[in-house]
């Protein structure tokens, strides 16, 4: 495939920023297509969009480079970090979206494209950590909006969501220091008790790290106690950009970026499911979100070579920024959020560069399922979950505030008019009967 160096019209402007997405809509149209990704861009009759005009540290040659480059995409091949910072800095942003759904098609040929029914239950907002870009969480458990969810408050949410049809719960919060960690263990062993049928994914790294300072007991110990009592994976959340500079800025007491990894490792190791996140728009540089995809490739590397599944799903998003957070109120919040076409770039590059990791999630929640029904082209293969009453993210300002959950049904419309087939899957990605509740 032939690459087309960025040109200096490529320049991001709301102008081509709208044209993507109206682009993307009349595309919607086209349903019936036998390749998909193909048709869309041989439809977008448009110049390309590019977002960040950062200025490249390496020293490949536009274009030829970028043809060397493609090749190696194509041809199933892993592409170095040097080529990486060199496609996220020439190609433009179609031809990296070509080059993702290629790969994709390599990873999981077809064109069916996955969702899940799950509900979110985020047990308490009480935390300590005050991570600059959360608009979530109250730091002192005596403020009048702090809460813990009583177990008949959860018996009800899980509940509802059994009767929509999920398979999954995210069970996810603040650092609450007047939890003790035997709480953690008996709240998950009593759901999975109750609700047998439903699957508890529960607690980011980050938590984990909260239970170990709590407790004094080892990663190992800690998750192999929550499986004991009915934990089946962890969501993955916590980990924004895992570069401890950027992590220093934004959210200094949170878990480390090498410690993010580890939690995940014993995690996988035990056979938990686990999904790599990441989040841009901390003014992060390239340089740095490649340290965080390194960091994501490597351990990927390391637990597949012991033949586990490691990660089995990689999602991105943008950050969401608003008044209610320090870093929305900051006088550089200008500098920080990303755009569609800077999150579509990203989730591309993110597809060529883990390669090792098979599903890829398009992330509707922040950017709307417009957006994420253009991310199908740019090689994610799911379109998530339904994300039944998500707070952290909404509470920052993503267009989940308003509309914070879709139904199976919209998911599998939305699927449909971005041309591909949709299926329900559960957290291992197996197959799941269609739900039509
Ligand atoms: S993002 Fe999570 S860890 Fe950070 S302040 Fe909000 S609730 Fe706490």
């Amino acid at each position: 495939m032939a690459l087309r160096p960025r040109s200096r019209e490529d320049q991001l402007s709301p102008t081509l920023n709208e044209q993507c997405l109206s682009q993307g809509r009349r595309y919607a149209k086209y349903s019936d297509s036998l390749d998909s990704s193909t048709r869309f861009f041989n439809n977008l009759g448009m110049k390309s969009c590019t977002a960040v005009s950062e200025t490249s540290a390496c020293n490949l040659q536009p274009p030829t480079d970028l043809a060397k480059i493609s090749e190696k995409i194509v041809a199933g091949q892993r592409i170095t970090r040097q080529e990486a910072e060199h496609l996220y800095h020439h190609a433009d942003l179609l031809d990296l979206g070509r080059l993702a759904a290629a790969r994709r098609q390599l990873a999981l040929p077809g064109k069916t494209v996955t969702y899940l029914i799950d509900r979110n239950i985020n047990y308490t907002n009480v935390c300590h950590t005050d991570c600059t870009f959360c608009g979530f969480y109250r730091h002192d458990a005596r403020h009048p909006e702090s809460y813990v969810n009583s177990r008949q408050v959860i018996s009800k949410k899980i509940e509802e969501a059994l009767a929509l049809g999920a398979t999954r719960i995210l069970f996810q919060g603040g650092h609450n220091d007047e939890l003790p960690y035997q709480w953690y263990v008996d709240i998950v062993e009593w759901i999975h008790q109750t609700y047998p049928a439903i699957e508890i994914n529960a607690f980011s790294p980050s938590e984990i790290e909260q239970m170990k300072r709590i407790s004094g007991k080892s990663y190992e110990q800690i998750l192999g106690e929550l499986k004991q009592a009915g934990m089946r994976g962890l969501p993955g959340g916590g980990a924004e950009i895992l570069d401890d500079d950027v992590r220093r800025r934004v959210s200094p007491k949170k878990i480390k970026a090498d410690e993010w990894i580890s939690v995940m490792e014993v995690a996988q190791g035990l056979e938990l499911t686990t999904t790599g996140t990441m989040v841009i728009g901390f003014g992060e540089t390239i340089v740095q979100r490649l340290n965080h995809l390194d960091r994501l490739r490597a351990a990927q590397d390391r637990s597949t070579a012991k033949g586990l599944t490691g990660f089995n799903a990689f999602i991105s998003w943008p950050l969401q920024l608003s008044d209610d957070t320090s870093m929305g109120r900051s006088r550089h919040a200008q500098s920080y959020g990303a755009t569609a076409i800077e999150y579509l770039r990203n989730v591309a590059l993110c597809r060529i560069y883990l390669d090792n990791i098979v599903h890829h999630q398009a992330s509707w929640p922040t950017l709307g399922a417009e957006i994420g029904m253009l991310a199908l082209h740019f090689g994610c293969d799911d379109m998530g979950s339904t994300m039944m009453e998500e707070n952290v993210v909404s509470s920052a300002g993503a267009l989940t505030k308003e509309t914070w959950s879709l139904s199976p049904e919209q998911l599998r419309t939305y699927i449909q008019q971005a041309g591909f087939i949709p299926a329900q899957r559960d957290t291992s990605y197996q197959m799941q009967p269609l739900s039509l509740r």
